[in-house]
């Protein structure tokens, strides 16, 4: 099997070409994270997951992470406790906290950048410290100061990590129809009853302490989303001096067997009357919870890139290799590396032009939320702010729906091969599948990119984003023939985006059925389409760097295949969008039974 090796120069070129890593360094607030620092970090990570985390990837999937019934314990596999210890000890998860809670004030991109490593080497590892964070992001956010003093630096440092527990058996993409209930207690505090489900990492055998943050019901609460509290619920009840006290009664009654991800324990808890501490104010927990949920999105949809890098590795090195058949013009008698076959170049440039597609994308929702939130002037946070929001159903959505298909695509490279799991390539298919589900369903990121998204500032956040689209024409233009294919591929697909759009929001107002009805295919159309205008950038600047250099003019070349092959893909599929919901219900239940 091939041993990950960090994408170092792609990501470099990505975080100062897609977006503007050096501009973002200039804010006051991130002074210290020069690109140069950046770069020194990323090298020393990317040294640390090919040895420490890749070599677990494996044990990970073959042995999983075991439940004990009687004590409620769970053994991650062997050299896990170990690699996280080390992982901790490095301070990697701290990079872009707060200094004040001992973190390293570093961007959200840059940490984003550095996920893009740990979830390569390892999705089932990586899992823990994204949970974390996002738990981390939300307590910042919401938390008041007793309960930062007493959580975060804990968590920010990894001593302890962090969950986030919505799901019940009968509130999955419903999370208003939960159950769980908390009471209040004589001294302020709550107690929590209930049991969810799907718990990520809910129990754990690395840490002292793990920092539950539990979606609940106070008493006389209203119904759905408007009636849920969000409670942290540590595993072992802080004393007074902050050190890890009483067992809290929350325990795992059970781990999930599961298609991947096996190292990553995915618990059922049962809370039965466990210590609870409310965040802010009762009945607003959905909107806390938000701020750690569009977190774990955008981690979420840079599982899809992740992947797609990593299989995209692996089906290289198998296409180099693996010599079949004889390529059109190779000598007679011989059989060629099958990387000489123009079927197999296709497959693997669908891959490798997706993925620098999908990482401008993601930098692109990165940077956004460093803006929104420390940029220099109020007009810019908030525009800033608008574009993360537009983004991320799209970052979450269309990257882990290619992310499965690229690694589909892997295992097509390996031929029968790639279906026996001695190559390893299998495990990335297995993986990435429930990226696709979890974190909200990519049909529910479908509906709040329709029904949420296009609709704010009354289109004007779209608008903006394809007018920006559009501003691109001039210099691509001005490239002359060699970019002209690609000017004319985007702007017959921003084309075909604006009519889907306008469709949508009239549709919207008429029957919001019609409008969700189109929401799948043009959450599609519109991720293509902003990949096309990633890769139209990245031949802009590839092309000013030189093509000289075989990596700029890869570059070019790799933009070119995307925008003639790829991007011509949206406007295929306005049909779709625009059909409305009339055959989609035109059958019965019964009916679709045959
Ligand atoms: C490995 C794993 C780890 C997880 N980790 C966590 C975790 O750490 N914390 C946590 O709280 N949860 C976690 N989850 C739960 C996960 O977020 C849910 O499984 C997911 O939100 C979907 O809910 P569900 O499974 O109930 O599916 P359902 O909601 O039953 O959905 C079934 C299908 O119906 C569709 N659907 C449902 N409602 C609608 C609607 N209104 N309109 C259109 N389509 C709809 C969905 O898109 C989906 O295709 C995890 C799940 C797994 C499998």
């Amino acid at each position: 099997m091939t041993a990950y090796v960090a994408p170092q120069r792609d990501i470099r070129f990505a975080l100062e070409h897609l977006v503007d890593l050096p501009g973002l360094s200039k804010l006051p607030a991130f002074a210290h994270a020069d690109p140069e620092t950046v770069y020194g970090l990323l090298e020393e990570l990317g040294r640390f997951v090919s040895d420490v985390l890749a070599p677990l990837d494996r044990v990970g999937d073959t042995v999983g992470s075991k439940h004990d019934p009687a004590t409620g314990d769970v053994t991650t596999p062997p050299g896990w406790r170990d690699a996280y210890r080390q992982y901790a000890d490095a301070g990697w998860g701290s990079v872009p906290f707060a200094p004040e809670h001992g973190g390293g004030g570093f961007p959200w991109l840059v940490a984003i950048a550095m996920q893009e490593l740990l979830t390569s080497s390892n999705m089932a590892f990586s899992l823990c410290p994204l949970l974390t964070q996002g738990a981390i992001d939300m307590l910042s956010h919401h938390g008041n100061e007793e309960q930062q003093e007493r959580y975060l630096r804990q968590m920010v440092s990894g001593e302890w990590t962090g969950t986030m527990n919505l799901t019940e058996p009968e509130a999955g993409s419903d999370v208003g129809a939960l159950r769980t209930k908390a009471i209040p207690a004589p001294d302020g505090s709550w107690r929590i009853s209930g049991q969810k489900i799907f718990i990520t990492y809910g129990e754990q055998d690395m840490t002292d302490n793990i920092v539950h943050l539990v979606l609940a019901r106070v008493p006389g609460a209203p119904p759905g989303t408007k009636g849920i509290s969000c409670f942290i619920v540590p595993k072992y009840v802080l004393r007074e001096d902050g050190s890890p006290g009483e067992r809290n009664a929350v325990r795992c009654i059970g781990i999930e067997h599961k298609m991947g991800i096996h190292a990553s324990p995915t618990c059922v808890l049962e809370f039965d009357g466990a210590v609870g501490f409310l965040i802010g104010e009762a009945n607003a927990g959905m909107r806390y919870m938000f701020t750690m949920m569009n977190n774990a999105r955008l981690s979420v949809g840079l599982s899809g890139l992740a992947i797609g890098e990593v299989s995209y590795q692996q089906a290289l090195a198998y296409a180099q290799e693996r010599r079949q058949g004889r390529a059109v013009g190779a000598p007679a008698g011989t059989a060629s590396p099958i990387v000489e076959h123009a079927d197999v170049r296709r497959m693997l440039y669908t891959m490798r032009s997706t993925i620098e597609a999908m990482r401008g994308l993601i930098y692109l929702n990165a940077e956004a939320i460093d803006r929104a939130r420390q940029a220099d002037t109020a007009e810019d946070r908030t525009e800033a702010e608008e574009l993360a929001d537009l983004l991320t159903p799209i970052s979450k959505a269309w990257c882990t729906d290619m992310g499965n298909e690229l690694a589909s695509l892997a295992v097509q490279v390996h031929g029968g091969m790639g279906y026996i799991e001695e190559t390893g390539i299998a495990q990335r298919y297995r993986d990435i599948r429930i990226a696709a589900v979890y974190e909200g369903t990519n049909g529910i990121q479908a509906m709040d990119l329709v029904g949420r998204k296009l609709p704010m500032r009354a289109g004007g956040v779209i608008d903006d984003l394809l007018g920006r689209i559009e501003a691109l024409d001039g210099e691509l233009e001005a490239a002359g023939d060699e970019l002209a294919s690609i000017r004319a591929a985007l702007a017959a697909a921003v084309s075909a985006v604006r009519d889907t759009t306008s469709w949508l929001l009239a549709s919207l107002a008429a029957d919001p059925n019609d409008a969700f009805a189109g929401a799948t295919p043009y959450l599609r159309q519109l991720g293509i389409t902003v990949g096309g205008w990633v890769m139209a950038r990245q031949a802009l600047a590839a092309r000013s760097l030189g093509v000289d250099d075989p990596f700029n003019a890869a570059k070019v070349t790799t933009a070119r295949f995307y925008c003639e092959q790829l991007l011509p893909q949206a406007a295929g599929l306005s049909a779709a969008v625009k059909a409305g919901k009339d055959v989609l219900f035109a059958l019965t239940p019964d009916q679709l039974g045959g």
